[in-house]
């Protein structure tokens, strides 16, 4: 394909955009470790960027009226399925991201959880059948009496939260041992009951990379005929090829009902592709979403979006014929060579520790609580002091439970391909980093910050205002007007950690807000061209 050349009015355009990717985070060469995943092959990328293009003008929203989206989306099931040792039986859909993948997986189950235990009345007779897409029928379903439960261990991924806010599940919280981050399968084992939708597994979980009990568990979820999801967002396009795991976590598994694996994370895609699949037509089809009864087209969709852009499944689809599985089985070598290099060093840092055991290309570095409190290192005043040396790492703030003790603060670390080029220098940077912190206590015994956490509490429990807002981020040390945040985003973290969750997500909600306030913008001094 050529590219047609851009006119100069065009070109600058395009310098501007450059120009505003100035401010971003480096995306290649490892220098961020968290969100973006490079493979370390330029050829890889620009291959993706191409194959986006040639579909850029597609509407993904309906595969009979343009035949290559269903193409490209049956070849790439059915290689994530025979990653996932998947048979015939499983089937499934790309989605947007793994948010979505997590989201479908949840309302497929609660959908299924309705068709099954709730009382329907007779003259809806949609509703009676369980293998009935739950489309419009499910709006006509009378208020439910009983919310399910979803039952998950306190790692599983943010998304879960926000599934059951999202479809009225109850997210039940399992504690997991905070030394080790790992949940205990019995204690999964004892929430089941017949009011349990769904139980969430990750192989492994986002914070600290613990492969859940996966097959403990299952066994019991069978034997009560309770769906079970494996989160393998992160893990689902790298545990298949990662050296040395022999445990099954997929559909290995027979309990397992659906996975969800993203392909724009380990699968080198740009934004905007995940794989979500279930055992069994049947469960797939409550994940639709139908409806005739409008003047309009008739919809269908499988996933949340109606429009969206084929770019991203034309870009991994392209990525996965390209590479094959033996370009996959490579890529994750590389990584696993650079994640256990990492890991054996980090670990030898006084006063650091990688939590529990990490299993795949991620794992989450905590205070060694075994040597005296003036040689550890607290790990968000690491990634501080990290920053100052070009390595982004990701500040995890601890967590409180309901009955084992809170979870540490920590700093998360995902490693790619191309990591492997760079781990000297990252294990001298971290080393420095830690040399340059070690002793000084966490924010969060700042005695200062409690004052002003209490002072922050009382204005904001008051029906909030504008004027409140704007005391609140003052105080935080953030621009009220335009959201900017300080450079010691250790404070805020501590912040956000001391504060009751309804105020710090407020809080949070505000910053993040603020940053997209619409621009005035300057109209270009040349009107545009008509003809
Ligand atoms: C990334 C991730 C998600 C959410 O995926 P997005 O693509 O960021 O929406 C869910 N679960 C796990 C374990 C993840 O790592």
């Amino acid at each position: 394909m050529t590219t047609p050349h851009l006119s100069p009015k065009a070109q600058a355009v395009i310098k501007q955009i450059t120009q505003f990717r100035e401010l971003d985070a480096p995306t290649h060469g490892g220098r961020v470790l968290s969100y973006v995943y490079d493979s370390g092959l330029a050829e890889l990328d620009e291959l993706a960027a191409q194959a986006a293009r040639a579909v850029q003008s597609v509407n993904g929203l309906d595969p009979t009226t343009f035949p290559s989206v269903a193409m490209m989306e049956r070849d790439v099931l059915g290689f994530v399925r025979d990653a996932l040792n998947g048979d015939n039986n499983v089937v499934g859909n790309v989605t947007s991201g793994g948010t979505e993948s997590c989201l479908l997986a949840v309302k497929t189950a609660r959908d299924l959880w309705r068709a099954t235990h709730q009382d329907t009345p007779a003259h809806q007779p949609n509703n009676t059948d369980p293998a009935t897409p739950s489309g419009a029928s499910a709006r006509t379903t009378p208020p439910t009496v009983t919310m399910p439960r979803l039952v998950a261990p306190a790692t599983v991924h943010a998304a879960f939260h926000k599934a059951a806010a999202y479809f009225d599940l109850v997210l039940d919280l399992v504690d997991v041992d905070p030394t080790t981050g790992a949940v205990n399968p019995a204690d999964v084992i004892d929430r089941l009951a017949d009011d349990v939708a769904l139980v969430v597994l990750s192989a492994p979980n986002y914070p600290y990379a613990q492969l859940d009990p996966i097959a403990d568990v299952a066994t019991a979820t069978e034997a009560a005929n309770i769906p079970l999801h494996v989160d393998a967002c992160i893990g689902g396009l790298a545990l298949p090829w990662w050296p040395g795991l022999t445990t099954p976590w997929d559909f290995r598994v027979p309990g397992v009902t659906s996975i969800s694996a993203d392909l724009h994370k380990y699968g080198y895609a740009p934004k905007g592709i995940s794989v979500i699949l279930h055992r069994g037509p049947h469960r797939h089809r409550h994940q639709y979403f139908a409806v005739t009864a409008w003047p309009g087209y008739p919809v269908v969709n499988p996933t949340l979006l109606g429009s969206k852009s084929p770019g991203p499944l034309a870009a991994a689809w392209a990525i996965i014929t390209y590479l094959g599985t033996q370009g996959f089985t490579d890529l994750t070598a590389a990584t696993h060579r650079a994640t256990t290099t990492l890991t054996t060093a980090l670990n030898r840092i006084e006063g650091l520790t990688i939590q529990g055991t990490p299993t795949g290309p991620l794992f989450a570095l905590v205070e060694d609580t075994t040597v005296p409190p003036n040689r550890r290192v607290n790990p968000h005043l690491l990634v501080d002091a990290a920053r100052t040396h070009g390595w982004i790492l990701q500040a995890q703030p601890g967590a409180h439970q309901r009955t084992q003790p809170d979870l540490p603060q920590s700093a998360h670390l995902t490693i790619t391909p191309v990591t492997e080029h760079h781990t000297h220098d990252l294990i001298t940077a971290l080393t420095t980093a830690a040399d340059t912190v070690r002793g000084t206590p966490s924010p969060l015994t700042d005695p200062d910050l409690h004052t002003r956490v209490t002072a922050l509490i009382d204005t904001l429990t008051e029906p909030t205002t504008n004027t409140t807002l704007t005391t609140a981020l003052t105080a935080l040390g953030i621009n009220p007007t335009t959201g900017d945040l300080p450079n010691d985003l250790s404070h805020i973290l501590a912040y956000a950690q001391l504060l009751p969750a309804p105020i710090a997500e407020q809080l949070l909600t505000e910053i993040l807000a603020l940053l997209v306030t619409p621009t005035h913008r300057k109209e270009p001094d040349e009107p545009p061209h008509t003809h």
